[in-house]
């Protein structure tokens, strides 16, 4: 269960959710994975407060390893603060900073290389899907931001319609789980460790709704924006997902 909390924490925010987190994770079960992509100038505080076993990650890191890309952020030096994963390819950077699948194949190359986990977003817009093109656009997002990666544990996808995302529309269970499962369909094909691979949802997921996408086969997670700024909210979503 992961938190993308995009720019939507303040640093006294940050302070009080890591301390109620921390204050109620010795009850956790830890079955499930979880963590937490704070901006990427809020890692190396929430690493420092969190309890170890809550993974951290980047919303989006660099291309490039190193050198004269003012404003980027390295994926080595994310590893370095400690984080396990980044984001690769959430639909706002694809929106709002015109990242192709191009570029998004170079990104999740780089930061694999640097033994991140990385977690690669795909999904559709509300014009795809009513055009009835929803699998064709996920197809070639997997095809395209893929490319050339070789089958490995670090990569995780992450399914997020882009019209579930911030709207507090959800897809029903069975929207998610035939569009998961059509992911794994490809991800077999494209030669990935299909069954191994975890893939997530994420749209308007919330403690309310979180179980019966989490009963789906082809469910393994979830990325949550909205529900994962509240400490209690991101508790009760590891929760659902240690028992799932
Ligand atoms: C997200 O930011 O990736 C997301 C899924 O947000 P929300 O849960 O708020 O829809």
């Amino acid at each position: 269960m992961l938190g993308n909390w995009k720019m939507n924490q303040s640093v006294q925010d940050v302070n009080a959710f890591c301390e109620e987190v921390a204050s109620n994770w010795a009850n956790m079960p830890k079955a499930a994975q979880c963590g937490i992509a704070p901006q990427a100038l809020h890692l190396a505080m929430i690493r420092e407060k969190l309890p170890r076993d809550i993974m951290t990650g980047a919303q989006n890191s660099s291309e490039h390893l190193h050198g004269a890309y003012t404003g980027e952020n390295s994926p080595v030096s994310i590893r370095d603060l400690g984080s396990s994963f980044t984001l690769v390819g959430h639909s706002e950077r694809r929106a709002l900073y015109g990242e192709s699948n191009k570029l998004l194949n170079t990104k999740a190359k780089i930061a694999l290389g640097c033994e991140l986990k990385v977690v690669f977003c795909i999904g559709e817009t509300l014009e795809q899907r009513e055009a009835g093109s929803t699998e064709a656009v996920l197809k070639h997002q997997l095809e395209e931001g893929l490319k050339g990666i070789n089958p490995t544990a670090n990569l995780i996808i992450a399914y997020e319609p882009v019209w579930a995302i911030g709207t507090g529309k959800t897809a029903t269970p069975e929207m998610a789980q035939e569009s998961h499962a059509f992911v794994r369909k490809v991800l077999a094909e494209l030669g990935h460790n299909a069954a191994s691979t975890s893939i997530l949802y994420g749209g308007s997921v919330k403690p309310d709704n979180v179980q019966g996408l989490l009963a789906c086969p082809d469910i393994d997670g979830g990325l949550v924006g909205g529900a994962s700024l509240k400490a209690k909210d991101f508790l009760a979503l590891c929760h659902a997902a240690n028992n799932a």
